[in-house]
C-alpha cells in the first residue's frame, strides 16, 4: 500500500506529464529521513511529522523539476538518476542529522496517547491509501489532470492554449514529490528502520518497472504494479510457489492466445512467441532444483516480455481484451454528423459591432525574423481591423507560419513591435499572450491525440476555471460549478464545428478533416478576440471545405476577428475583407482580394519567373 501511494504519484509525472524520474527513491528517501530526523531529533507527534515529510518532499520535488523544464528524454533521465544518488550521498554523509550508514531507529506512531500495534497500523495505511487515492483521483479527472496530460500530447498546443508547460510541469512534480514523500514517511514508520542504502538505483528502476507493468495512467496499475514488485522477490525466493504460478501463467496465456485466434482478434503467428515463451517457462520451473542462480535471468526475462507484449501494462491489456469484445462495428466515419447550426452564447467577449469597424486589434510594424543568416520575415507590417478576415497568403516557405508563431509568442522576434489591442506583446510568453485573447490552429494539428475530442476542448476552457488545488481535492462546491459549466461549454463548441456526436472518440482516432475542425473548437474554448488559423482547408475534401467556410463565417459574425493563412484561394477570394501576400519573407501586396489577385507581383510569385501577368 506504501508503494501504491507513491506509484500514485510517479504516474502523474511519468505517465500523465510524460517525463523520465529516475529520481524518486531519492525522494521516497527524504520523506522517510524528515520523519526520522523530525522525530528522534525533535519528538515531533505523528499529525506534525507527516505534514512536514510531505511539504519537505514537495519542496524537493520543485527542485527536481528544474532540470525537467530545460531538458527532456535520456537527459532528464541522466539528471533525475544524478539527483537521486546526491540525495542517498547526502543522507550517507550528513551524520550530524542522519546519523549516516547507522540508520535511524524509530517506534510506531502514537495516535491520541494509544500506541499503535502492527495491526493498527497496517489500517492507518490502508486510512491513507484511500485517501491519496480520492485526491490523485480527483486531480487527475480536474482541469489539472489535463493540464498534465496535454502537455505530454502537445507542449506547444497547450502553451497556445494558456496552459503553461512550465507551470504546471512544476505543479505535476510537486504533487507526485508530496505523495512519495508521504509513503516515505509511512515506510519509516512501517520499517521503524531507516538507512540510506534502501533508496538507491535498484528501488527506482523497480518504481518505474511497477508502473509499465501495472499500466501508465490508472490508479488499478499502480496498486497492481505494486503488488507486483512486492510479491516478486518471494515469489522469486519460492520455487514451488514459481512453479505454480508459472503453470498458471503458461495456462491463461494458451487460453486467451486460443480465444484470441479463434475469435481473429489476432493472427496465429503473433500468438506464437508468449505461448512457447511461458510453457517453456513452466517447463523450465519443474527442471529447476533451486532458484538463486536463476533468479535474475528470470526477472530479467519478465522484463523483456513486459516491455515487448504489455506496452499499456497489464491493466492497459486487460482494457484492450475488452474493448475488442464488446467492439461493435460502428466506426467512426458512420457516426458523421453534419454542422448543426448552433449558436454560441458561450463566446463572451468579442461582440459584433459596427462602432469597432476601422479600429485595428493587431499592429505589427518593421517584423524582422532571423534564423541564422535567413531572414524568414524581412520588415514586415501587418495591420489587421477588428471584425475582419484578413488573408495571409504566400508560395510554401515565404514565412506565414513563421509570421503566426511569431504573433503568438512560439518566437520572439528579431526586431520589431507587436501591438494587440494597443498593448505591446513583444516578450510575453506563449501562454500569456494566449489568455489575453489571441488562439491559434497549427498548420501540422497539434491535438492532444491521447485525450478525448470533449477533452481536448476542455483544456482550451482552462481558463474558466478559478478553483484552486484544494477545491479540487475537496470537490467544492465551486469546483462542481465550473466542471458542469466547462463541459456544457464544451459540448456546445463541439456541436459549433459539427463534432457534436463525438465528443467521447480519442483525438488521434478522428479522420484528418475532423481533427482540423476539432482544433477550431478548442482555439473557440479560449474565448479569443483574434483567431489566428493556418492553412484549415489544407487536405480537406470539398465538401468539408465548404463546411469550413461556413464555419469560418459564422466565427467572423460573432465579433471574432480572423488572420487566415490558406493556399484554396476560392476559400482566400470568397470570404477575406483584406488579403495580404508574403513571397520569401516580404510582403510584396496587400488590398481587397480582387485588387490583390491582379497585382502583376503577386501572379509572378505565384506562377514564378518571367511568365506574364495572368488573373
Ligand atoms: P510558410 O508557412 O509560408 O510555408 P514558413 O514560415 O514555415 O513558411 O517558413 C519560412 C522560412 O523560414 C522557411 O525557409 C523555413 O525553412 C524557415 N524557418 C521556419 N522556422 C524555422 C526555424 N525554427 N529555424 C530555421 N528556419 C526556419
Ligand atoms: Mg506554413
Amino acid at each position: 500500500m506504501i508503494y501504491s501511494i507513491l506509484l500514485f504519484g510517479l504516474d502523474i509525472v511519468v505517465g500523465y506529464t510524460g517525463q523520465v524520474s529516475l529520481g524518486h527513491a531519492g525522494l521516497f528517501g527524504i520523506g522517510a529521513y524528515t520523519t526520522g530526523v523530525l522525530l528522534t531529533k525533535l519528538g515531533l507527534s505523528f499529525w506534525l511529522a507527516v505534514p512536514f515529510s510531505i511539504f519537505i518532499t514537495a519542496f524537493f520535488g520543485a527542485i527536481l523539476a528544474m532540470p525537467a523544464l530545460k531538458v527532456s528524454g535520456p537527459y532528464l533521465a541522466m539528471v533525475t538518476l544524478a539527483f537521486g544518488t546526491i540525495i542517498q550521498i547526502l543522507i550517507n554523509e550528513m551524520t550530524f542529522v542522519t546519523e549516516g550508514p547507522m540508520g535511524i531507529k524509530l517506534n510506531k506512531p502514537e495516535i491520541f496517547n494509544i500506541k499503535l500495534n502492527e495491526e493498527q497500523f497496517y489500517w492507518l495505511v490502508c486510512l491513507f491509501l484511500a485517501l491519496s487515492l480520492i485526491v490523485v483521483h480527483r486531480i487527475l479527472k480536474s482541469q489539472l489532470g489535463r493540464a498534465f496530460e496535454a502537455l505530454r500530447g502537445s507542449p506547444v498546443a497547450s502553451d497556445c492554449m494558456g496552459v503553461s508547460v512550465y507551470r504546471y510541469k512544476v505543479y505535476a512534480f510537486v504533487i507526485s514529490a508530496g505523495l512519495a514523500g508521504l509513503a516515505g514517511s509511512l515506510y519509516a514508520y512501517s520499517e521503524q528502520y531507516i538507512s540510506p542504502n534502501t533508496y538507491n538505483f535498484e528501488l527506482t528502476v523497480l518504481f518505474l518497472l511497477a508502473i509499465i507493468m501495472g499500466g501508465r495512467k490508472t490508479r488499478s496499475g499502480a496498486i497492481i504494479g505494486a503488488t507486483i514488485i512486492v510479491l516478486l522477490p518471494k515469489l522469486l525466493d519460492d520455487i514451488e510457489l514459481f512453479q505454480w504460478i508459472s503453470t498458471l501463467l503458461a495456462i491463461c496465456i494458451c487460453l486467451s492466445a486460443a480465444i484470441a485466434v479463434v475469435k481473429k482478434w489476432t493472427s496465429l503467428q503473433s500468438t506464437l512467441t508468449p505461448v512457447i515463451g511461458t510453457v517453456c517457462l513452466s517447463l523450465f520451473s519443474f527442471q529447476l532444483e533451486s532458484m538463486t542462480d536463476w533468479r535474475l535471468s528470470i526477472f530479467g526475462l519478465m522484463i523483456l516480455f513486459v516491455v515487448y507484449y504489455l506496452q499499456d501494462g497489464i491493466v492497459g491489456f486487460v482494457l484492450k481484451l475488452s474493448s475488442y469484445t464488446k467492439r461493435s462495428d460502428e466506426s467512426i466515419s458512420e457516426q458523421h454528423h453534419s454542422s448543426q447550426s448552433t449558436n454560441l452564447q458561450t463566446l463572451g467577449h468579442a461582440q459584433p459591432s459596427d462602432s469597432s469597424a476601422g479600429k485595428l486589434i493587431l499592429d505589427a510594424s518593421s517584423i524582422l525574423m532571423q534564423f541564422g543568416g535567413l531572414k524568414a520575415i524581412n520588415q514586415v507590417d501587418l495591420k489587421v481591423q477588428q471584425g475582419h478576415i484578413h488573408g495571409l497568403i504566400g508560395p510554401n516557405g515565404s514565412g506565414k507560419s513563421t509570421m503566426m508563431n511569431v504573433l503568438t509568442g512560439i518566437y520572439t522576434p528579431t526586431q520589431g513591435q507587436i501591438k494587440f489591442k494597443d498593448a505591446s506583446i513583444i516578450g510575453q510568453t506563449s501562454s500569456s499572450i494566449a489568455l489575453s485573447g489571441i488562439a491559434r490552429t497549427f498548420q501540422n494539428v497539434q491535438l492532444f491525440g491521447d485525450m478525448t475530442v470533449l477533452q481536448n476542448v476542455l483544456v482550451g476552457l482552462h481558463h474558466s476555471f478559478k478553483s484552486n488545488f484544494l477545491d479540487v481535492c475537496l470537490n467544492s462546491k465551486r469546483y462542481q460549478l465550473e466542471d458542469h459549466n466547462a463541459n456544457e461549454q464544451a459540448k456546445s463548441l463541439l456541436n459549433f464545428v459539427g463534432l457534436g456526436g463525438l465528443g467521447n472518440e480519442l483525438a488521434r482516432n478522428l479522420p484528418y478533416g475532423k481533427q482540423r475542425l476539432l482544433e477550431i473548437a478548442r482555439a473557440l474554448a479560449l474565448d479569443p478576440e483574434l483567431l489566428l488559423l493556418d492553412e484549415p482547408a489544407a487536405g480537406l475534401t470539398a465538401p468539408d471545405i465548404v463546411e469550413l467556410t461556413q464555419i469560418i463565417k459564422k466565427i467572423r459574425d460573432h465579433g471574432i476577428t480572423l488572420i487566415l493563412i490558406e493556399h484554396h484561394m476560392d476559400l482566400v477570394m470568397s470570404i477575406c475583407d483584406t488579403v495580404s501576400v508574403l513571397d520569401f519573407g516580404q510582403k510584396i501586396a496587400e488590398g481587397k482580394p480582387l485588387q490583390v489577385q491582379s497585382d502583376p507581383k503577386v501572379v509572378e510569385a505565384y506562377l514564378g519567373g518571367s511568365s506574364p501577368a495572368v488573373a
